[in-house]
C-alpha cells in the first residue's frame, strides 16, 4: 500500500498537534493565577478588579522593556546563567553515570535587544561546579570583570544594566556593593550612574536568552560530550568565552560586602520590592536609590555602607577555586592521598587542594570518599586542560 506523506502529516496534525513551547506570558505565577481566579469568579466585580489588576501588570512588563530601548549616552548590558549543562553527556545516562558535575554559563550581553548577537558584544563566563558554585560570589566577580575589561566611548555616562531577578545570584548584596565598588574605584572618570534593572519575573526575555537558545539548538545535535571543550567549541560559536583561573579570577566579595555593607533590611528602601536600583557616583561614596516601579522615582538616593567603613575600603581577595566542594569532602580527600602518587589522588589534589589536614577518615565516610573520587575519577580531563 503507498501512503504518501502529505497523508501521514495530515493525520499528525489532527490527532497529535501538541504545540511546543508556550507563550512567554504563561510562565508569569501572577499571569497564571489571574487566569485560573478568572474562571471561577462568577461576581461582576470581582471579573472587573480581577481584569484591571492583570491589565496593570501586564503595562508594567510593558515598561520594562521601554527601558530596553535606547537613550544617549547609556551602555546597555543584560547578563544571566544558563541551565546547568551536564557532564558527561551521554544519550543514556542514567544507566551508566550516577552523578553528573555541572557545568557553568554565566552570559553577558553589551547592547540592546535590537543589536545583533555576536562574538564581539557577548561574553561567556564559564566554569564547573568543582572550580565554584554558582553563587552571588562568581556571578558577582564575572560581572566585573566584563565591566573593568570593557571598553567605553568616551560619550557613556549611564550604564545600564538589565537581569534576571529570580533566584539569590543577581539580586542580592553583593552584586550591588560590586557595583558600587566598580562605580567608584574601577569605572571610567566619565561614568557617572548605574542603574541596574530586574523585569517582572516571567515577562522577561532578555538578550541571553536568545544567546542560551541558541546554544541550547547546538547541543541538542550532539549525543555525546565528555569534556568542557565540547561546550566551549559550541558556546564559541555564539560569543567570547572567558573561562576561569584563565581569562577571569573569582574573587572574594562576600567577606567585604558583610564587613563594610549594611544588612538589606536595614538599607533606606525595600530591597525585595525594589524593581531598580540607581547607583549615583559621588566624591568618595556612592548613593543608592530603589524604585519599586519601572517609570517613576520616588526614592532617595543615599550611602548603604555602614557606619566608619567606606566603599574605598573594600579590597577583595583573590580565591582558590576548588571551593565548590564542601569542606568536609576537602579535608578527607586530603587524608586519603596525603602523598599518593595514584594518579587520580594526585591530579584531584594538585589541581584543587592544599595537603594539610591530618584527621582521620571515619569508615562512613570513605564511603563519601569513594564516591566523590569516582567522581572526580572522570573530571580528570578537565583538570588537565587548565
Ligand atoms: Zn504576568
Amino acid at each position: 500500500m503507498h501512503v504518501k506523506l502529505s497523508y501521514f502529516r495530515k493525520y499528525v496534525n489532527a490527532y497529535y498537534n501538541s504545540a511546543f513551547g508556550t507563550p512567554l506570558t504563561d510562565c508569569c505565577s501572577t499571569c497564571l493565577r489571574t487566569k485560573e481566579q478568572l474562571k471561577i469568579a462568577t461576581s461582576l466585580d470581582v471579573r472587573q478588579k480581577l481584569l484591571t489588576e492583570h491589565r496593570v501588570h501586564i503595562a508594567k512588563a510593558k515598561a520594562f522593556f521601554g527601558l530596553l530601548k535606547t537613550k544617549l549616552n547609556t551602555s546597555y548590558f543584560s547578563f544571566d546563567c544558563q541551565k546547568n549543562l551536564a557532564l558527561p553527556r551521554l544519550p543514556n545516562q542514567a544507566a551508566y553515570f550516577s552523578q553528573q558535575i555541572n557545568y557553568n554559563n554565566f552570559t553577558v550581553v553589551a547592547g540592546t535587544s535590537r543589536d545583533k548577537l555576536t562574538p564581539r558584544n557577548v561574553f561567556s563566563y564559564l566554569w564547573t561546579e568543582i572550580d565554584s558554585r554558582k553563587d552571588s560570589n562568581t556571578i558577582a566577580s564575572a560581572l566585573n570583570h566584563t565591566l573593568k575589561s570593557f571598553d567605553f566611548d568616551p560619550s557613556i555616562e549611564t550604564v545600564r544594566l538589565f537581569a534576571d531577578g529570580c533566584g539569590g545570584q543577581n539580586k542580592n548584596t553583593n552584586m550591588m556593593a560590586m557595583l558600587a565598588y566598580w562605580l567608584l574605584e574601577e569605572s571610567p572618570k566619565h561614568i557617572r550612574q548605574i542603574e541596574l534593572i530586574f523585569p517582572i519575573v516571567g515577562h522577561s526575555f532578555i538578550p541571553p536568552d536568545r544567546v542560551f537558545g541558541l546554544i541550547e539548538k547546538d547541543i541538542k545535535k550532539i549525543s555525546v560530550i565528555v569534556e568542557v571543550s565540547g561546550y566551549d567549541d559550541l558556546i564559541r560559536k555564539h560569543s567570547t568565552i572567558r573561562k576561569i583561573g584563565i581569562d577571569w579570577d573569582l574573587f572574594d566579595w562576600r567577606t567585604q560586602t558583610k564587613r563594610a555593607i549594611k544588612l538589606p533590611s536595614s538599607w533606606h528602601f525595600e530591597f525585595n520590592k525594589a524593581k531598580r536600583f540607581i547607583f549615583y557616583k559621588k566624591e568618595k561614596n556612592v548613593l543608592i536609590q530603589g524604585e519599586p516601579n519601572y517609570c517613576t522615582d520616588v526614592g532617595k538616593a543615599s550611602s548603604v555602607c555602614k557606619k566608619n567603613f567606606s566603599l574605598s575600603s573594600m579590597a577583595p581577595k583573590k580565591l582558590t577555586l576548588g571551593k565548590g566542594l564542601r569542606g568536609g569532602i576537602k579535608a578527607l580527600l586530603t587524608t586519603f592521598f596525603p602523598n599518593t602518587t595514584e594518579k587520580i589522588g594526585e591530579v584531584f589534589l594538585n589541581y584543587t587542594f592544599t595537603k594539610s589536614s591530618s584527621k582521620k577518615v571515619m569508615p562512613h565516610q570513605k564511603k563519601t570518599l569513594m564516591r566523590t573520587v569516582a567522581k572526580m575519577s572522570r573530571m580528570i580531563p578537565f583538570f588537565c586542560e587548565h
